[in-house]
């Protein structure tokens, strides 16, 4: 089997090539983004296997279907970028990672949250450059805090058990209450009661239409004056410039971003020589109130070691006709 690995960077080809053993993959690495201009690098492959910034959109799969290629699968959790309805109606069989290490994405989470609280990132920076003054860098304890997880599937649930075990209290919010957590005592509210109540506020649902702009300007200036926003879900979940203005005027405390609108203009390549075109990303990276990371929440050799080993199973299933249930888009 051929298949085209779009966005291929080195992580994936060390991982995938050593999943595939013992199978007859062939993998075509493939530096480029997937769009319908770069499609053609598929030519002759069974299937394509793409990442979270690759266009999946109708147009693309639909040239996808004319080139006789049946299978797309993500190697990730997320499909916001999949049209899996164009999908479908094309006859495509589609498929992803549901599962691949939801600790990876929560512990980041906490990373982006601790770094927000102590402010490590600052303090090592001016060390560099011989300044050991500690006024500017004053941070807070997480024990007592009330935290606001908005979405409390595979990754939500593991970011809310973390925090419970610094001493926080939990405020969830979803649209289907987990029931492990209402087992271990965790309150659900709905939106806004969270968003007036949380001193920290993390996203863990899913992009879609409906999810789009969820935290819009409105329900942001709802949070608490000084209340800190997580997001490692995806940059559409939260209106940017709204949440740039809220951060510029101190309502907000601070923002730890993996993920941001328009990420694909600077996430997981090299622009030291053409710079950040970016705008809003320009300003976010200047705000002193800001940690940002490159889309990089899924990075652990776990969850590459797991995403690799679906990947596999996926294509393999599709041979086969048993692709994982839970993978089956
Ligand atoms: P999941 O499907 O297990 O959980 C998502 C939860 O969100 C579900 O419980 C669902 O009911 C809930 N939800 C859906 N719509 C909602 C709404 N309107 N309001 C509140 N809750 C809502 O998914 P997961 O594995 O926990 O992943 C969550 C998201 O994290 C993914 O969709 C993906 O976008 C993102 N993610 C990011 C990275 C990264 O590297 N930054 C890696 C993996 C996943």
């Amino acid at each position: 089997m051929h298949v085209a690995v779009f966005s291929t960077k080195s992580f994936d080809k060390e991982y995938l090539t050593a999943a595939a053993k013992d199978t007859n993959i062939n993998w075509r690495w493939l530096s480029e983004s997937l769009t319908s201009q770069t499609l053609h690098l598929a030519t002759g492959c069974d299937a394509i296997c793409a990442f979270v910034l690759d266009k999946l959109d109708a147009q693309t799969l639909h040239e996808i279907a004319q080139q006789g290629i049946q299978l797309v699968c993500l190697r990730a959790a997320g499909f916001n970028n999949l049209d899996v309805n164009a999908g479908h109606q094309l006859g495509l069989t589609m498929a992803r990672v549901a599962s691949y290490s939801p600790n990876a994405v929560a512990e980041h989470a906490v990373t982006l949250l601790l770094s927000l609280a102590r402010k490590p990132c600052i303090s090592h920076a001016n060390l560099r450059l011989g300044d050991g003054r500690l006024d500017e860098i004053v941070g807070f304890n997480l024990q007592k805090k009330t935290i606001g997880v908005i979405g409390t599937g595979r990754i939500g649930e593991q970011f809310a058990r973390i925090m419970r075990a610094f001493g926080c209290h939990i405020l969830a919010h979803d649209i289907t209450p987990n029931q492990s957590l209402i087992d271990i005592g965790i309150d659900y509210t709905d939106l806004e009661p969270l968003l007036r109540n949380s001193d920290i506020v993390s996203l863990h649902c899913p992009l879609s239409p409906e999810t789009h702009h969820l935290l819009n300007r409105e329900r942001l200036q709802l949070m608490k004056s000084g209340a800190l926003l997580i997001n490692t879900a995806r940059g559409g979940l939260v209106e940017t410039e709204a949440m740039i203005d809220l951060l510029k005027n101190h309502h907000l405390g601070g923002a730890g971003l993996d993920v941001i609108e328009e990420e694909e203009s600077l996430f997981f390549s090299d622009h030291r020589a053409d710079g950040i075109s970016n705008q809003n990303i320009a300003t976010l990276l200047a705000l002193p109130s800001v940690m940002m990371t490159p889309h990089q929440a899924f990075l652990t050799k776990e969850a590459l070691t797991n995403i690799a080993q679906e990947t596999i199973a996926n294509l393999l299933g599709w041979q086969n006709g048993n692709i994982p249930t839970i993978n089956r888009l």
